[in-house]
């Protein structure tokens, strides 16, 4: 991957980190337990609960809004957001000599360039995502299963496709 998309900032040699700081992209409420140690990626490719009848839940950890699909251009324009996140990680490792892993050195240099970068949610995600190996995506909300299929495959080929062409995942 080509590093020369990384700009320093002249007068103080930090990392221009304005690409990362754009990042914004929706994420639902809930990350089930089972994707917690794996930092799976959240996708929110519907929102809200289409059941709300569990006795123990009523649908109220998404506040009993109305359950949504989403449309797949929706979709993939989250997960473009999430691969421009990985690649400008992995430029900025290359260019700090690790060869495009993104590791705790990564981390110190880009939040030490940009504290914000801490209060978005999506940036931090993505970094863990990618931090723990990128190993595995959740599909948010509640019940995305319902999709159509044809759409749920579409989704499921364009992060495919995004995550294979981040080079130092495991594949
Ligand atoms: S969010 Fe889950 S637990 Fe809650 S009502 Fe919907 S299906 Fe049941």
């Amino acid at each position: 991957m080509s590093n020369d998309r990384l700009e320093e900032t002249p007068e103080s040699g930090k990392i221009d980190t304005s690409k990362l700081s754009s990042c914004s992209f929706e994420v639902g409420a809930i990350r089930p337990p089972s994707e917690g140690g794996s930092h799976s990626l959240l996708i929110r490719a519907t929102r809200n609960c289409s059941w709300n009848r569990c006795g123990f839940c009523y649908g109220m950890v998404y506040n009993r809004e109305k359950f949504q699909l989403r449309t797949v251009d929706e979709i993939k324009a989250d997960i473009d957001a999430v691969k421009m996140v990985s690649d400008e990680l992995s430029a900025i490792s290359w260019k700090l000599g690790y060869g495009g892993a993104v590791n705790a050195e990564v981390g110190h240099a880009v939040m030490g360039s940009d504290p914000s970068l801490n209060g978005n949610h999506c940036f931090v995600m993505v970094f863990n995502w990618l931090y723990f190996g990128g190993k595995t995506a959740f599909l948010q909300d509640a019940n995305t299963l319902i999709m159509p299929t044809g759409q749920l495959l579409e989704v499921v080929g364009g992060l495919k496709t995004a995550s294979d062409d981040i080079p130092f995942l495991a594949k």
